[in-house]
């Protein structure tokens, strides 16, 4: 099996798509990510996975924190930017949320502490506990098979 099979048959689960944001020496930084999970209950954990090649690594690593930003279907600019896939000129502006550089209008806002981190393969596995979030009314930008995509209403006949 290769890599380009892998990826799309990885690409067959649809996911939302987020931006992970941290602070390192005063500087915000946002990657585009969407190997996310929910954890635990209690404690409240999310698991987020960086590429070992990401810049995002060390940076998470430095602060001790990240945010997770899961964007609205009006943000693909927002997921574009923060994965290098189209150039901006200008700079962009964090909100912040429990100390932590937060993507305004994302549909949620998860603002966390590194709890745990693990090793596997070429990616690292970080364990986020959630100290706050916001959650915002709107649609989430949905990532299937290697294209951006918008929720739909399945529009169900009626059944008598
Ligand atoms: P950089 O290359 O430094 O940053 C990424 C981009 O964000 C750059 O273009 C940079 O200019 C811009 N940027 C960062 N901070 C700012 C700022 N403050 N102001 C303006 N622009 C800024 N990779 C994974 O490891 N895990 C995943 O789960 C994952 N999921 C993905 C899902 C999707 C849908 C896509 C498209 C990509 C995904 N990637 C994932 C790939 C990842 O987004 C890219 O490899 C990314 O470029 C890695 O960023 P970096 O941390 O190396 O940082
Ligand atoms: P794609 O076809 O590469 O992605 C489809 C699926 O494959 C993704 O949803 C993810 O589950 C998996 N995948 C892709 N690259 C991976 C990697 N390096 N490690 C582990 N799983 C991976 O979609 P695309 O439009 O070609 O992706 C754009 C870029 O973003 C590519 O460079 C891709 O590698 C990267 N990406 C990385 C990850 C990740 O590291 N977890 C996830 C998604 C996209």
């Amino acid at each position: 099996m290769d890599d380009r099979q892998f990826r799309n048959a990885m690409g067959k689960f649809a996911t939302g798509v987020n931006v992970i944001a941290t602070e390192v020496d005063g500087e915000a930084y946002g990657m585009t990510a969407n190997a996310f999970m929910s954890v635990s209950l209690d404690p409240k954990l999310i698991v987020i996975s960086i590429g070992d090649k990401a810049k995002m690594l060390d940076r998470i690593r430095q602060s001790g924190k990240f945010s997770v930003n899961v964007l609205s279907c009006e943000q693909q600019e927002e997921s574009m930017r923060f994965a290098g896939q189209k150039q901006f000129e200008d700079k962009y502006e964090f909100d912040e949320l429990a100390g932590v550089p937060v993507v305004s209008d994302a549909v949620c806002q998860l603002s966390c502490e590194v709890y745990n981190e693990h090793t596997e393969g070429d990616h690292v596995l970080f364990i986020g506990k959630v100290n706050d979030l916001t959650l915002t009314d709107g649609d989430p930008l949905i990532f299937n098979c290697g294209k951006y995509r918008e929720l739909k209403e399945l529009e169900l006949e009626e059944v008598r």
